[in-house]
């Protein structure tokens, strides 16, 4: 089996496991109780919070921990609000867990939205952004990376901006952690998210960058916990895990450069295999483990299934819903021809990713997408 899809989520790594154990079977106190065992928990809820600073290069007690990515950009999209203004700005190619909720708060009249488009290179509009951000606006929330195309924003670009016009930023970083270096400080953040399963942490936690001198009210309220700001009794294994991923992430991300050495090897041989395939978004600054490709003619559905019957994982950058099928929302913002975008692929490597995987892949593509063309279900537009 070859799990290219590391960008849905990755195989939790051993060290992490090995670190959460013992907060299941020996400190399992609630960090607030006043014994050892609570204690015990407490200390590794706030050792885990420094390694998570570490990576993201800020201070431990601007870190909140959340259970996952959606909830730390629901605790900034809907808690963040300031007198007077409600332009709220953003782009075409966020996750659903930002536009879905900016899109529910605009048609519930608590915002005003504008989404900002990108180019067919996935480049974002920058003169448009610009333009959009004024005296009225709340906040500005863009991603880091592009969790399709790996497509790399121009954050402090952005930054730049927004401090020069007194506008908060949000960053949306649960693809780039882990990845690439994340200096928030440097960055221009005010907001910053991650999740732990995007970079070999457990699912089910997240966590939460507030730059000291921000503030933001809680989804929800009760005893306290992180501040208030993020009540309920802590996911103490899971944020141990978190903690120790990002550890782990800090100092193996020289790494990376092996990563993007394999994607584009695979880059390379697809293409070469495949006359009819093309990279997306591959002209911009790209995470090193992200490779988004057209099989133009072909559907997605159809190549995720050939491809997983020849033991390789991966994801349709496109939706098949009871044999309707759609591009994805990124491909349409990119203004994809539909014969490729509905045959779009995301390969998404990590760290454990071997030569030989990314080899015998290239083999198993050609032969999947040949037998799907040979097989006559290619569409009829694309010939
Ligand atoms: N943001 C981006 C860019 C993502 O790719 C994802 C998950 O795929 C999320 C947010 C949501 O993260 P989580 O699965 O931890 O809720």
């Amino acid at each position: 089996m070859i799990y290219l899809d590391n960008n849905a989520t990755t195989r939790t790594a051993d060290d992490v496991l090995t670190a959460m154990q013992p907060y299941y079977r020996e400190y399992y106190g609630n960090p607030h109780s006043a014994h050892h065992l609570g204690r015990r928990a407490m200390e590794g809820i706030e050792h885990a919070r420094t390694q998570v600073g570490d990576l993201l290069g800020v201070s431990p007690k601007e870190i909140t921990f959340t259970s996952c990515g959606t909830e730390s950009n629901a605790i900034v999209l809907r808690g963040y609000r300031r007198k007077g203004r409600r332009k709220v700005v953003t782009t075409a190619v966020e996750h659903p867990s930002v536009l879905a909720v900016l899109q529910r708060c605009a048609s519930a009249g608590e915002i005003d939205l504008v989404v900002i488009p990108v180019a067919p290179s996935g480049e974002l509009d920058m003169n448009a952004l610009e333009a959009a951000i004024d005296s009225k606006t709340l906040l500005v929330s863009v991603m880091l990376a592009q969790n399709e195309t790996g497509v790399i924003h121009p954050i402090p670009e952005i930054a730049e901006i927004t401090r020069e016009r007194g506008v908060a930023l949000h960053v949306d970083a649960v693809q780039a952690a882990g990845k690439i270096p994340l200096d928030v400080y440097k960055m221009g953040a005010d907001f910053l998210t991650i999740s732990g399963h995007k970079f070999h942490a457990p699912k089910g936690i997240g966590a939460l960058f507030i730059r000291e001198g921000f503030h933001v009210d809680p989804l929800w309220n009760g005893a306290g916990q992180e501040g208030g700001l993020r009540p309920g009794t802590e996911a103490v294994p899971g944020i141990i895990g978190l903690g120790i991923a990002a550890k782990i992430a800090r100092e193996r991300l020289s790494e990376q450069e092996w990563v993007r050495h394999l994607r584009d090897q695979l880059e390379r041989g697809l293409l070469l295999a495949c006359p009819f395939a093309t990279a997306n978004g591959a002209s911009q600054p790209r995470l090193p483990n992200t490779l988004s490709v057209s099989f133009a003619g072909l559907f997605a559905d159809e190549i995720v299934e050939a491809l997983d019957e020849r033991g390789v994982c991966v994801s349709a950058g496109a939706a098949c819903h009871s044999g309707v099928r759609e591009p994805s929302n990124v491909m349409k913002a990119m203004a994809k021809p539909l014969s490729q975008a509905l045959g779009t692929i995301r390969f998404s490597l990590s760290r454990f990713t071997t030569a030989t995987e990314i080899d015998t892949t290239v083999e198993r593509v050609v032969a999947a997408t040949g037998a799907l063309t040979n097989g006559g279900r290619a569409r009829e537009a694309a010939r």
